[in-house]
């Protein structure tokens, strides 16, 4: 049988075969001599034990198209942050640590913004704009209004999906409004992703649909830039990219230095005063990290 694993627990591991359920297995031994540890969200080969019984031994990890390590996974191919358009207004800073984080990881990610409705038309499109430069696809919806959940939909759709967002931003009525077929194991879903969020480390997939899986990401309310060199940051903003080359300095750093081409670009509101005051927010914050 083949399937992926969807949590690993103490030596064991939770594979879900599609059709069939999940399945607690072992991996004897064999991962042992080859130096590879089973990730959640490896497609594996397994063996059932028992007919009636859900248990098996995975015999072989299929070849990883890539490995994130946080949330430690492999095979994702995306990434949903949500956030609200209002009630609870939107934490830049913190949507954009979580940016950097999956950028460096080089990991396709999409900006929800969700309860569309609470802001007015001009209110939403100044909103997006900000992101406009990074790289990043950006969607409004409202899961109230049942506004915008198709393409929503789309795009999970057959896809692994890291699901990240702040507490009451409506990730857990969107994944019930969105997949109502799978209600009852989403309502226990959102409950155990509710009840995980400060106690658990661990990363867990769940599935909502054919070959359609998601992630949520622990721990996410405060995101410490970790291993970073300031002087790398700027590589991962994508609007500062056409600048670049027209500031005096190479490796000019947008800060302080003269003739600073990607400052001018945000004097006159070509790249968003937002994305730049951060990113200055997190050099300095990286210029003070103590190193050892
Ligand atoms: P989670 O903590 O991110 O899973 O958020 P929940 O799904 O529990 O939603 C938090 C609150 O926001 C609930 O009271 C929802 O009814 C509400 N909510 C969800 N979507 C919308 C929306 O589109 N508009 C409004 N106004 N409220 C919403
Ligand atoms: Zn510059």
């Amino acid at each position: 049988m083949k399937g992926k694993i969807i949590k690993g627990i103490a030596g064991f591991y939770y594979v879900h075969v599609n059709g069939k359920g999940i399945y607690e297995c072992k991996a004897k031994g064999i991962f042992r001599n080859r130096k590879i540890k089973p990730l959640v969200g490896d497609d594996v080969f397994l063996d059932s034990l028992d007919e009636n019984g859900m248990k098996g031994n995975i015999i072989e990890i299929l070849p990883r198209r890539n490995a994130l390590i946080r949330p430690a996974s492999a095979n994702v191919d995306q990434a949903m942050i949500i956030f609200a358009a209002a009630q609870p207004a939107p934490n830049l800073g913190l949507l954009d640590r979580f940016l950097l984080m999956m950028e460096r990881q080089e990991l396709p990610t999409i900006i929800c913004f969700n309860k569309q409705e609470l802001i007015s038309g001009e209110e939403l499109d100044r909103l997006c704009s900000i992101y406009r430069g990074s790289g990043c696809k950006v969607l409004t919806v409202s899961v109230k209004q049942q506004e915008g959940l198709d393409q929503i939909r789309k795009i999970l759709d057959g896809r692994t999906t890291v699901m990240a967002g702040p507490s009451g931003v409506g990730k857990s009525s969107m994944t019930n409004a969105m997949y109502p077929d799978a209600e009852m194991a989403t309502g226990a879903v959102s409950e155990k992703i509710k009840r995980g969020r400060h106690t658990t480390r661990h990363s867990e997939l769940f599935s909502i649909g054919n070959d359609t899986y998601l992630m949520d990401t622990p721990g996410f309310s405060t995101l410490y830039l970790e291993g970073w060199e300031k002087e790398d940051l700027k590589y991962y903003y994508p609007e500062f990219e056409a600048y670049f080359e027209h500031c005096r300095f190479n490796g000019c750093n947008h800060l302080s230095e003269p003739d600073c081409a990607v400052k001018e670009a945000v004097a006159v509101g070509e790249i968003s005063s937002e994305r730049y005051e951060n990113y200055k927010l997190f050099y300095e914050e990286l210029a003070s990290q103590r190193r050892y």
